[in-house]
């Protein structure tokens, strides 16, 4: 790496992380100091500001109470409903102060957990921020989830209360949640929830109520109008939150969050990865229901005394402008979203992004999946702002991988998330020998612990899983692993190649699925693909990608796909090499993908070698894997 400003910034929070975070820690308040900033005894387990008493709900609301009563805190826009409403910081306190009083009645304590499955409700935000102001910790299970996949989250953290909605919207279509809540508290029988309270929007029929277990939360808010419950402080390790990870290789892990480490990773990113100011607005379109709303939904933007937009609804809905109307209008300055929801965008007139004076809007923020260098270039192009791609996970809280330009002014390179963030020791190792590989080389993305603040401190209430998950890459060195692989370039720019279960071995050789679809997505007929390895008895694998045509109409006539297949296959041999060459090229207009927006690889690969695709409780829509499975039979019958 060049021995830039940012490099030496980076070393110093790797070799002395204590002093640097010690300086960060003043971001937040703290109710009693902290003794260590570092407890490291028992590596890898670490406590970040050790021996310190705080509160994130404090941090994110109360504290601005002084300066910011009556600035906008919570902008809430529903396109679903036609529901916008604007809390100031003083309206946030009383909701949430209020809220907490509710719980604390319902016989929440410190420790206990709290349960929130919920559309995109400023009452979602409110429990969160409630329930971490109890010291109680809140387990939010995306609203899309049906029971199975709830009954397993409510097993598992056996929670005292929970909080829902009689339904939530998706493209005008009212989706019931209490018949699925009523299902799931049946099936997780002894671990369900003494009370369950319901926010009625009054969307769907009235819903059911079970008397002595749910209560209504408009008759609670009115009964507690002016109840408020006090911040309790709590010690920094104590945990604030438990969340799932997105489930697209295998079981979801339960991923628990500290509290003091986590505000002030929180705090820091804001400024030095985002660059959002204390007043302005903060968009992420994410969902409550996913680590990246759970840090810059709500507590990212709160703690840093911006004012945080939650929306409701689809990018496309009412119209492919409804995001820029709302930049316009809330003048937002920071925006993060997800790769696959830009695509989505780019299949619209672009004229949308035009009519909206979007002047406010400094950079934009993409996560969660590969960003690929077309829908990054056209993205930026027409906003005319940085797109900044930002590589991390549930596990690590805030980014891992970016380009911290509230650091120094770094250069981005399209199809890289850049460099290894402050505070995270990331290197590639070789997974066979552990040695590490140098520039150029491929390997797996793996962090030295001590993990920095904001990181998991465990998998709830099982730390040996936590160490046989995350640190048994190698037996003699503790090292995090991503279950990613990249490669890194002369200047330290990481690319992500793909999950280490997607690793194709063709022939001995080891491919990222992500370089195959780069090279087939450079293809100006190709609007987005996904290859997956498929076992060959000759070669061990190899690569057959199912790619997304622009124009469907290639589908229908064998002939058209025939020439496309040939002039794809051209292009990656061309670009890697015959060895990387999928040994067919199929096509859809649809992939599968979670409902977080990751493209389920393994289900493909299952269905590409005539298996089951497994366990499809995070699918998003059927209809991704019924193209997989239509392609591959068309295919198959036009076979001699
Ligand atoms: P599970 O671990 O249960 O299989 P998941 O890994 O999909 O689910 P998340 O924590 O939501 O759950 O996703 C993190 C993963 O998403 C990363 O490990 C990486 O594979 C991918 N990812 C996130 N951001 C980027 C990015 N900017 N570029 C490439 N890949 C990314
Ligand atoms: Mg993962």
């Amino acid at each position: 790496m060049n021995d830039t400003a940012y490099a030496a910034f980076h070393r110093a929070s790797i070799e002395a992380p204590e002093a640097f975070w010690g300086r960060e820690a003043a971001r937040i308040d703290w109710h009693v100091p902290y003794e260590r900033v570092l407890a490291y005894e028992a590596p890898p387990f670490r406590q970040w500001f050790a021996g310190g008493h705080t509160n994130l709900c404090h941090n994110a609301v109360d504290r601005h109470l002084a300066n910011r009563a009556d600035q906008p805190a919570l902008v809430y826009v529903s396109s679903e409903t036609g529901a916008e409403q604007v809390y100031s910081y003083r309206m946030l306190y009383e909701e949430v102060a209020r809220f907490a009083a509710i719980l604390q009645a319902q016989g929440v304590k410190k420790g206990d957990r709290v349960l929130i499955y919920m559309p995109m409700l400023p009452e979602a935000v409110f429990a969160m921020l409630a329930t971490v102001r109890l010291g109680a910790v809140h387990s939010v299970v995306f609203g899309g989830f049906a029971s199975a996949s709830l009954a397993a989250r409510i097993e598992d953290a056996a929670p005292v209360v929970m909080v829902t909605a009689d339904a939530g919207v998706r493209g005008s279509r009212v989706i019931p949640y209490k018949p699925l809540v009523d299902e799931a508290l049946r099936l997780a029988g002894t671990r369900a929830p003494a009370r369950v309270i319901v926010v009625n929007r009054g969307l769907a029929e009235a819903p059911m109520m079970k008397p002595g277990r749910d209560l209504d939360y408009a008759t609670l808010r009115q009964a507690h109008l002016d109840d408020r419950a006090a911040v309790e402080w709590v010690e920094s390790s104590h945990p604030s939150y438990i969340l799932y990870t997105s489930g697209t290789t295998g079981k979801p892990k339960g991923v628990e969050r500290d509290t003091g480490g986590y505000a002030v990773a929180l705090a820091a990113s804001m400024e030095y990865i985002y660059g959002g100011r204390p007043g302005e607005c903060f968009f992420s379109t994410s969902d409550i229901g996913w680590v990246v709303g759970h840090s810059y939904i709500v507590y990212g933007p709160l703690i840093a005394g911006m004012s945080t937009l939650v929306y409701e609804g689809l990018p496309t809905r009412p119209d492919p402008g409804i995001w820029w109307q709302l930049v316009e209008r809330y003048r937002v300055t920071v925006m993060f979203s997800a790769p696959t929801a830009v695509r989505v965008l780019r299949k619209q007139d672009p004229d949308w992004l035009h009519r909206h004076d979007l002047s406010s809007l400094r950079a934009l923020f993409l996560a969660g999946e590969p960003l690929d260098e077309p829908t990054a270039r056209w993205i930026a192009d027409e906003l005319g702002v940085p797109v900044i791609d930002n590589y991390w996970q549930t596990e690590t809280g805030w980014p891992m991988l970016t380009l911290c330009r509230g650091v120094a002014d770094l250069p981005v390179k399209y199809g890289s998330p850049g460099l290894p963030v402050y505070g995270y020791d990331v290197r590639l190792f070789d997974e066979r020998t552990g040695e590490e590989v140098g520039p150029g080389q491929k390997g797996v993305i793996g962090v030295l612990p001590p993990l920095p603040p904001g990181c998991m401190s465990t998998v709830w209430r099982q730390d040996q899983r936590f160490l046989d998950t995350y640190f048994s890459l190698f037996p003699d060195r503790l090292v995090y692993s991503s279950f990613d692989w990249g490669i890194r370039d002369e200047d330290g720019y990481f690319t992500i190649l793909g999950r280490t279960d997607d690793v194709i071995n063709v022939a001995g050789h080891r491919l990222g699925t992500r370089e195959i679809e780069e090279a087939v997505s450079s293809h100006g007929a190709i609007a987005e693909v996904a290859v997956v390895g498929v076992a060959d008895t000759l070669k061990g694998q190899v690569p057959q990608a199912f790619a997304v045509v622009r124009d469907a109409s290639v589908l229908a006539d064998p002939a058209s796909r025939a020439r496309l297949e040939a002039e794809v296959m051209a292009q990656v041999a061309a670009q890697l090499g015959a060895i990387a060459n999928p040994a067919r090229v199929y096509f859809v207009s649809q992939l599968p993908k979670t409902r977080s927006g990751k493209v389920l690889r393994r289900s493909i690969q299952a269905l590409a070698e005539g298996r089951d695709p497994g366990d499809l409780t995070t699918l998003d829509d059927p209809a991704g894997l019924d193209q997989i499975r239509q392609a591959l039979s068309d295919v198959a019958a036009s076979q001699p």
